[in-house]
């Protein structure tokens, strides 16, 4: 008889890379454990994608009514702001998806246990639960994807309350009169637009000359510039260099050229990036390699130089996402099992979720001209697209980037109200290898802010009906 602590697997953290991938091995007839600090969803449930996305909705229903209901003929007296209700509710949502991993776990025979984990053996883990408690399984192999933490600048050390990490920046309890951003990446963008929607004056550093470096910076640029409108204020070039708390404030000294600046807050969110988690792990004793930067190294299987031991998701590096996390898990569960899982990193989308939302997947045209590919570029504008007209949300482009000889779609970049949601059928397109014709000759319902990927599409062919 087999005993009841001994598994196939043992995945170490329940984010999307170690909940999916504990699934689907446990799918695949694997017998299955998932340990977790207690965070069943991982950053992106409990700290992440979720509750931000959560606050950044609510904020924008509170902007939208403040600025654009009256517009539509719909007048609200005394309008105001129920921060603590506003945080409830995302609580109660991140609560509920929270428990539904739970619930998963159990409909997939994956059983879960709260505690740190440490590799102990290449075929053993331990699990030391909070009140010091340790429970050993035996396992055949061992899935790392243990995730990422938001990184320290030196000079602005985290100190939870003035200088805080996007955790905190989900959570504070009032409207912070004024908010420092370090950080023009999607999280800074994100959680600066929250805030200044509910009424912060937020001043976004960047030391790249635009926001959102990895995007698109024609769409960047053309985003930035609604940004501003919506209140948000971007130096750019800045270098923050030093956080210093006085009185009941914080003060950031940044550097821009040759000259010191400093910015007084209230509160200063640092988002410049996130790093591994590999502390703790057990790595070294049983071998496991990583790289300069502190990733664990996995081949092209997640399989690490230890035999038995993968990894996945934010831990190995790449791009920092969800649902890369999530694929990466799905596959390299198929492929313990001898099954053929694969990740096309060739369409991971990206997506910022302000508003309008950036989303993008493959190359920019920069990217393919830098590779020295010769494309063509179809372009919409979303003002030209009815549906956009009649919901009040016109502001954006689809661009739509293809090879010139072969007509393969090569990339897509959207900035519009839905482009999150837009961004998926593109992605399929690339993944079927389509040509911009494919896309320019499929029905696409009327009138739905899709017509206007179909429109860069046919556009590509400069024959684009609409503008
Ligand atoms: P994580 O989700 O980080 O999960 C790792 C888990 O491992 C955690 O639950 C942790 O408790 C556990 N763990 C770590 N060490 C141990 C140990 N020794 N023992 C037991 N458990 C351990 N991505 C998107 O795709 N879309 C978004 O909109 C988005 N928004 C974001 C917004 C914010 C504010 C942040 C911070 C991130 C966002 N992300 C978003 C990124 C996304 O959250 C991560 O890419 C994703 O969560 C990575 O998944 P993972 O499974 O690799 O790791």
């Amino acid at each position: 008889p087999v005993a009841s602590n001994s598994y196939d697997l043992v995945v170490i953290g329940a984010g999307p890379g170690g909940y999916v991938a504990a699934i689907r091995a446990a799918q695949l007839g694997m017998k299955v454990a998932c340990v977790d600090k207690g965070w069943w969803g991982g950053t992106c449930l409990n700290v992440g994608c979720i509750p931000s996305k959560a606050m950044l909705d609510s904020s924008n229903r509170y902007y939208e009514a403040k600025t654009k209901l009256a517009g539509h003929g719909i007048n609200i007296g005394n309008l105001s702001l129920d921060l603590p209700k506003l945080l409830a509710r995302k609580d109660q949502v991140v609560k509920g998806m929270t428990g539904g991993i739970t619930y998963l776990f159990k409909k997939n025979k994956v059983d879960p246990y709260t505690g740190t984990g440490r590799i102990a053996a290449k075929d053993t883990v331990e699990v030391k639960a909070a009140d010091g408690k340790t429970t050993t399984l035996k396992t055949k192999k061992i899935l790392i994807a243990t995730g990422s933490i938001p990184t320290e600048l030196p000079g602005l050390p985290f100190d939870g309350k003035f200088v805080v990490t996007s955790t905190e920046a989900l959570d504070f309890k009032e409207v912070p009169k004024k908010l420092i951003v370090v950080g023009g990446g999607y999280i800074g963008v994100e959680m600066g637009s929250v805030w200044a929607r509910l009424g912060s004056e937020v001043v976004v550093l960047e030391f790249t000359p635009g926001i959102l470096p990895l995007m698109d910076q024609e769409l960047a640029g053309r985003l930035q510039v609604l940004l501003e409108k919506q209140g948000l204020k971007f130096k750019f070039g800045a270098g923050a260099q030093k956080a210093e708390i006085k009185g009941d404030k914080v003060h950031v000294t940044y550097k821009v050229g040759d000259k010191i600046e400093t910015e007084i807050a209230d509160k200063c969110l640092v988002c410049t990036g996130r790093k591994p988690i590999v502390a703790g792990l057990g790595l070294d004793a049983v071998g496991v390699e990583l790289d300069q930067r502190g990733f664990v190294k996995v081949d092209a299987h997640y399989k690490t130089n230890v035999d038995g031991i993968y990894a996945i998701g934010d831990v190995i590096g790449g791009l920092m996402l969800a649902h890369k996390a999530e694929e990466e898990g799905v596959a390299a569960a198929e492929l313990m099992v001898g099954k053929a899982g694969h990740v096309n990193y060739k369409t991971v989308p990206g997506v910022v979720y302000t508003h309008p939302e950036l989303a993008q997947v493959g190359l920019t045209e920069a990217e393919a001209k830098k590779a020295g590919m010769e494309v063509n570029v179809g372009k919409f504008p979303m003002t030209a697209n009815g549906r956009a007209k009649s919901i009040d949300d016109a502001d954006g482009w689809v661009k739509i980037v293809a090879d010139a000889k072969t007509d393969r779609i090569v990339g897509v970049q959207i900035l519009a109200g839905h482009a999150s949601d837009m961004i998926a059928e593109c992605v399929v397109a690339m993944e079927l290898a389509a040509s911009s014709e494919d896309l320019a000759r499929s029905f696409h319902a009327h009138p739905t802010l899709s017509e206007a990927v179909k429109e860069a599409a046919m556009a590509v062919d400069k024959r684009a009906i609409h503008v």
